[in-house]
């Protein structure tokens, strides 16, 4: 940060000295507020820029051209001496600070017009009262999301499996701190660094990352992410810790749980992970918070399934290769996995707070070692269960000597583990319409109802109703384990 400088520099002196002098004979109202540091965080959508303050402040934000910039005035209020040297990322080219007026004034130069929204956040974490501005782009339209049964299967060409890669943390919220002050949001990044590089390594398989840079992204932005790109898989990475440094160590992998039986660990971590929307700071109009929780109880049984099974996958992996802290799938109500149509998973690779856990996520090859677990539990559960239309499926079709045109063949469902890939006879045509009009079998898993289904594959909920009359109860219930026909459309 510099001192304040160019067109208005002369005039402010000439206004600070008077003040200064003012202040001395007449008493003007002493500073209650103390801007402590200016921290600037550059994102691919958006720049951040937090204010540290000592307390509530009384603030004015407005915007300026030719050239482009924003300022902020804050009431009553000084600087800490030496407040940082924060220097300009992503839209914010130069940092200023001066006294105007008797207020504490921040400059922010731009490279060029942008959207400010600012809001105070209470202290949270290991931080204080805090102004963010964040500086985007007009935002476009909302994701659309929902996989169609298009892009499944009525392309020639099998895509490939597509997975987000989430690195927990970020910027502002540093996440959990080991004993040695390795940062969870700096090794939570790198594995995932490594794990998308080893994904867009395999044939059949693409990495996305919700992050690649050290800024702080939403929980609820992050899982819209994942269904942007309509991704099949969402991994969430995380590093666990416990309070006052106990001795618990080793891997561990979480599934949304949002109500029912949730372990004492598990209420912890989720109050802690959670916490990141707190620190972090989630601005007051990212209303699709709601969007998300309508969407969330429409189809969320057969991801959830899913990941249970993706879960179990990883979670062995894991422990070929280090201690595991549970060595089953564990539940939780964690914000980042509430994605209703994408299988997700937290992944927390070890304990920070424990110091030989710490150094081995300190360690780039133990990182990429993690990384090869988390990719081989992931292959595997894949090669097991290949989402319809994808490089895996087409794999699976070819080991099984079976035509490649998937809309002729019933296939085994994605619940149809533990058959490991062995097909049924083919199921014959469904009374009342022709094989073509089949695209796919589902085997009802428990808690699966039918408009879950249909919202799954994309269907309506009357054809799918028709071509399964014979298997839906008087109620309209439908037996776990029954075998379901997937009609076109
Ligand atoms: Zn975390």
């Amino acid at each position: 940060m510099k001192g304040i400088k160019r067109p208005w520099l002369p005039v402010l002196v000439l206004i600070w000295g008077v003040l200064t002098c003012a202040a001395s004979a007449a008493a003007a109202p002493a500073a209650t507020t103390t801007v402590n540091g200016v921290r600037v965080w550059g994102g691919p959508d958006s720049t951040r820029v937090v204010m540290d303050l000592s307390g509530r402040a009384d603030y004015k934000l407005f915007q300026l051209d030719k050239p482009d910039r924003i300022v902020l005035d804050f009431d009553n209020s000084t600087f800490a001496k030496g407040v940082g040297d924060a220097t300009g990322k992503g839209v914010v080219k130069d940092v200023r600070v001066g006294h105007y007026q008797g207020k504490a004034r921040v400059v922010l130069d731009l490279d060029g017009p942008a959207h400010p929204k600012s809001f105070l956040l209470n202290p949270a974490g290991q931080y204080g009262y805090r102004l963010i501005v964040d500086l985007g782009t007009p935002s476009g339209a909302p994701p659309r999301i929902v996989r169609t049964i298009d892009d499944d299967v009525a392309h020639d060409k099998p895509r490939p499996v597509v997975i987000a890669v989430d690195p927990g943390h970020g910027g502002d919220d540093p996440g959990a701190r080991g004993r040695d002050n390795t940062l969870e949001k700096t090794v939570t990044l790198e594995i995932a660094k490594d794990l998308a590089k080893l994904i867009d390594a395999q044939p059949g398989m693409q990495a996305v990352l919700t992050r690649d840079g050290d800024y702080f992204v939403p929980l609820n932005k992050r899982f819209q992410i994942a269904r942007s790109h309509k991704a099949d898989l969402f991994v969430s990475i995380h590093a666990n810790s416990c309070p006052d440094y106990c001795d618990a160590r080793g891997a561990s992998v979480w599934v949304l749980s949002t109500h029912g039986k949730q372990s004492e660990a598990g209420r912890w971590l989720a109050n802690s992970e959670n916490a990141s929307d707190l620190i972090g700071g989630v601005s007051l109009d990212d209303k699709n918070h709601m969007l998300a929780s309508v969407l969330l109880d429409l189809s969320q049984g057969a991801s959830m399934h899913a990941a249970h099974e993706v879960g179990g996958d990883v979670l062995n992996a894991l422990g070929k290769i280090g201690p595991l802290y549970r060595d089953s799938v564990q539940g939780a109500n964690f914000v980042v996995l509430r994605s209703p149509d994408v299988p997700s998973i937290l992944v927390e690779t070890a304990f920070i707070s424990n110091l030989s856990d710490e150094k081995r996520l300190d360690n780039p090859r133990d990182r990429e070692r993690l990384a090869q677990a988390i990719l081989a539990g992931v292959k595997q559960y894949f090669q097991t269960t290949p989402p319809p239309g994808t490089w895996f499926a087409a794999q699976r079709d070819q080991r099984l000597h079976l035509p490649s045109s998937a809309s002729l063949i019933a296939k085994v469902d994605t619940s149809g583990r533990g058959q490991n890939g062995v097909l049924p006879a083919v199921a014959s045509a469904p009374s009342g319409g022709t094989g073509d009009a089949i695209q796919d079998m589902h085997k009802v898993a428990r808690g699966e109802t039918l408009s879950g289904i249909a919202q799954q594959y994309g269907v309506s909920l009357n054809s799918l109703r028709q071509v399964n009359a014979s298997k839906i109860q008087s109620g309209g219930a439908i037996q776990a384990g029954a075998v379901l026909l997937i009609p076109n459309s």
